[in-house]
């Protein structure tokens, strides 16, 4: 399900969740279509997204027009309106979006979206609490001040760094973080390099400034 090259995404509903998702892939060189039913947010994402419409993203032949139905993945961030999140899932599952991922609100929303089918329901404000407890707790990653500002932090490599080399990852360039380490699968530690392809489920030790180490967490 992970995006790979020629791959496209449509974004429905660009609230905070939608916004930070859009862009960051927009960011990261995919092609990205953005849809709102508010002016003011497609107008402040014009040139930020490969493509931005203003359209309601719960009728059917206003995603066919927009040629939903050829993007490979397709996110529905709306979270205000269970009716509209529920209703935009369906047309999208309906017109064979291969990879649909939806945001939910509530148990009950979420189990909806998986009873339609939705290939992936996420919750981000529970899964956030999670992890803030996690963190908490110090059980999801080492956390090792370096001193003078810097930090290093060893966790599970976020999907967003898996799959091709580092080199091509551009992680230092954009986050100004450093993958230092890789542990085997027999546990012991090897050096990452730009050759190195990182897998889901890989550890890694990072090393940069403490402020974004600590988001890094964020990303995994
Ligand atoms: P967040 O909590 O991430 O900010 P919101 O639920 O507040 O999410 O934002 C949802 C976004 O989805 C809003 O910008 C809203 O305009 C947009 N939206 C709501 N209904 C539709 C719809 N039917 N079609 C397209 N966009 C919609």
């Amino acid at each position: 399900t992970a995006l790979g090259r020629g791959d496209s995404v449509v974004v429905i509903g660009l609230g905070r969740f939608g916004q930070a998702l859009a862009l960051e892939l927009a960011e990261s060189g995919v092609d990205v279509l953005g849809i709102d039913t508010d002016e003011t947010i497609v107008q402040d994402f014009n040139g930020r997204l490969t493509q931005v419409v203003r359209a309601d993203a719960t009728r059917e032949e206003v995603l066919r027009q927009l040629g939903v139905a050829d993007f490979t993945h397709a996110v529905v961030a709306i979270g205000s309106s269970m009716e509209a999140s529920i209703l935009a899932s369906s047309w999208l599952l309906r017109l064979n979006v291969p990879h649909v991922w939806a945001k939910a609100i509530t148990a009950a929303h979420g189990q909806i979206l998986t009873q339609l089918g939705v290939h992936h329901v996420v919750y981000p404000e529970s899964d956030m609490g999670r992890k803030v407890a996690h963190l908490l707790r110090g059980t999801i990653a080492d956390y090792l001040d370096l001193g003078g500002g810097f930090a290093m932090v060893t966790a599970q490599a976020p999907a967003l760094m898996t799959g091709k080399p580092l080199d091509k990852v551009g992680f230092r360039k954009k986050h100004n973080l450093n993958v230092v380490a890789v542990r085997q699968p027999d546990g012991s530690w090897g050096h990452a390099t730009g050759e190195t392809v990182l897998s889901r489920g890989d550890t890694i030790i990072v090393v940069g400034p403490a402020a974004v180490a600590e988001g890094f967490i964020d990303m995994t």
